[in-house]
């Protein structure tokens, strides 16, 4: 079977101008789904022992807990009677707090200022294209210091001159949560504050970021078993340390961003997920869902570059 990632829902003017390509076309989500409505299972289906893996079915999951899920997918979702489990970040929703990389996407986009300098380094950001390659490069500037990223963060808000409120934030709210798990959205844990887990030493951490995500959960839905997301999700991201934290912890299953397909074999603690951008053409999507992909996934990166398509038609 097959487990689909998405993160975004949105039309382009909403999408971020920085990573289009996380969100998907609203128009066409709705077509990927009437795609696959036959096929689709709850992930929580998929993860029990009696549960077939060889079979077509597909489950839908949604990573991060942007308010896009709640405003397009959501309704499409309820539309065409498929499930789907949503995996927020606790902490940035209760703090009303956007990720590093919108955040820095919204200092480069809403500067004043036509250059600035940071650790030495200076950034042009005067023009569309400027913002884009300094969006760039600071994203791999912030992605190093990932351990201090609040404080990078800090930093940047003050060389660029743009302090972000609360009102900017992209992600959904515990109503929303509330709404939309009394309709057939399942929620799991995306970890309290996004942290990758493989770069944490301290076991500690680890099991905070755990415990206190599941214990938001519970205050909004209710006492049940909650899946895990892997933030960022490859191999790299999360240690055997980290998965036994999971289990541990409790949680039902966890999920990767390793693309596989979910095999019986499989440890429903790396479960492995195919992602869907805004890039997949309708051609590239009935690949990864009707094809045993990944076999076909070095084919289908070619003949993406070749139909590069703007549209879904
Ligand atoms: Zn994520």
């Amino acid at each position: 079977m097959k487990i689909l990632l998405y993160h975004r829902v949105a039309p382009i003017q909403e999408a971020s101008s920085m990573m289009v390509h996380t969100a998907v076309d609203p128009d066409v989500f709705e077509q990927q789904m009437k795609l696959i409505q036959k096929r689709v299972v709850p992930l929580e289906e998929s993860v029990e022992p009696h549960f077939d893996r060889s079979s077509k079915a597909i489950a839908v999951t949604f990573d991060d807990g942007y308010l896009d899920n709640f405003i397009y997918a959501f309704p499409i979702l309820k539309r065409n009677n498929i499930p789907a489990t949503i995996f927020p970040t606790t902490e940035n929703i209760e703090k009303r707090a956007n990720f590093w990389w919108d955040k820095l996407e919204f200092l480069v986009t809403k500067t004043n200022r036509k250059f600035i300098k940071y650790d030495g380094i200076q950034y042009n950001v005067a023009t569309e294209n400027q913002k884009r390659e300094a969006y760039h490069a600071l994203s791999r500037v912030v992605s190093r210091q990932e351990q201090y990223v609040d404080i990078v963060i800090k930093e940047l808000e003050i060389v660029f001159d743009v302090m972000t409120t609360p009102e900017d934030c992209l992600l959904m709210t515990w109503e929303h949560i509330k709404e939309m798990s009394a309709s057939r959205i399942t929620f799991g844990s995306h970890g309290s504050t996004h942290k990758r887990l493989s770069l944490i030493g301290d076991t500690r951490v680890i099991t905070k970021e755990l415990q206190e995500s599941k214990r938001a959960l519970h205050d909004i839905i209710g006492d049940k078993r909650f899946g895990f997301s892997y933030p960022y999700g490859r191999e790299t991201d999360y240690t055997p340390e980290s998965t036994a934290a999971v289990i541990e912890e409790g949680y039902q299953y966890a999920c990767t961003a390793v693309v596989k397909e979910f095999k019986n074999t499989d440890s429903i603690y790396e479960i492995p997920r195919i992602g869907i951008s805004r890039n997949d053409a309708r051609i590239s999507f009935r690949l990864k869902t009707e094809t045993s992909y990944p076999n076909l996934y070095h084919k289908v990166r070619r003949l993406l570059k070749k139909h590069k398509a703007k549209s879904w038609e």
